[in-house]
């Protein structure tokens, strides 16, 4: 058996400030707790101590909507996972997946609780970027506007937490390699300290054969990946094959309805 590396926990309600068509969300909705502040504390206690004891060391928080909506259920859930040290139970480096819309729009949300989960030990917040252009990434997540790529950045590191890029591909945003690498100096300039890509999933959080860019960039984006890296900016690319670290169970995710799997792509 190999050792398990990697935990996420689904944390917060279904509540979610944009309306991706491809999310993959909403079918574990229904199990969501109903109110911010909501966690089962006996299972993820449980099963963060269980999972450490398997070997996992990283944790990530996601969700079935926004976690920065449900900013309680995060700060109880990093205060778990804290309360576990005294116990020998530690996970050093502590994620959170994100839109960034809030992180953008809301300066005293930022105030109130970047800061206090730093203090809670969450090292990077993830923002999940379509594009570049705002206009553009707001078409995706189906909302009229969506904030200011560097504020968001910037609010994330002035909070003393550091940020990655999670650049989703697909035919309608990066669809070419000059449109990728271009991306990726963009990023570097707005702030991100590292990037992350892969194909854009469906609802079903399966490779979209239909709106990814074809198999053949993908080929050419990760080539230029491999022959043009940076240690101090770090961009990798996840593909189809990068899933046998779920197929032989090295990522376990907890879901809303209490299932530990190896079933979800983040
Ligand atoms: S931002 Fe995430 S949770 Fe919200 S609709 Fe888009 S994919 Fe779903």
């Amino acid at each position: 058996m190999p050792e398990l590396k990697s935990l996420s926990l689904f944390v917060g309600t279904a509540d979610c400030n944009a309306n991706c068509s491809h999310c993959a969300g909403r079918i574990h909705r229904a199990f969501a707790p109903k109110e911010d502040g909501e966690v089962n504390e006996e299972l993820m206690q449980k099963t963060l101590r269980d999972c450490f004891a398997q070997g996992a060391r990283r944790l990530s928080l996601s969700s079935s909507g926004e976690p920065t909506l449900s900013p309680k259920s995060v700060t109880r859930t990093l205060e778990i996972v804290q309360s576990l040290r005294s116990q020998g139970v530690e996970y050093p480096q502590i994620h959170l997946y994100s839109n960034g819309i809030r992180i953008g729009e809301d300066e005293k949300f930022c105030h109130d609780y970047l800061r206090l989960w730093k203090s809670l030990s969450l090292s990077t917040v993830y923002i999940t970027v379509h594009d570049t252009d705002e206009s553009k990434n707001a078409q995706v997540y189906n909302i009229p506007s969506y904030p200011s790529l560097p504020l968001i950045f910037n609010r994330i590191h002035k909070s003393g937490l550091t940020s990655r890029a999670n650049l989703v591909l697909s035919k309608q945003t990066i669809g070419t390699l000059e449109k990728f690498i271009h991306t990726i100096a963009q990023l570097r300039i707005i702030g991100a300290d590292s990037v992350t890509s892969w194909s854009i999933r469906d609802y079903d959080d399966q490779f979209d054969e239909k709106h990814s860019p074809p198999i053949e960039v993908l080929d050419k984006i990760e080539s230029w990946i491999t022959e043009n890296q940076d240690p101090d900016f770090k961009v990798r690319i996840y593909r189809e094959s990068n899933k046998s670290v779920y197929e032989k169970r090295e990522k376990l995710t907890l879901f809303p309805n209490g299932v530990l799997s190896n079933s979800w792509c983040n």
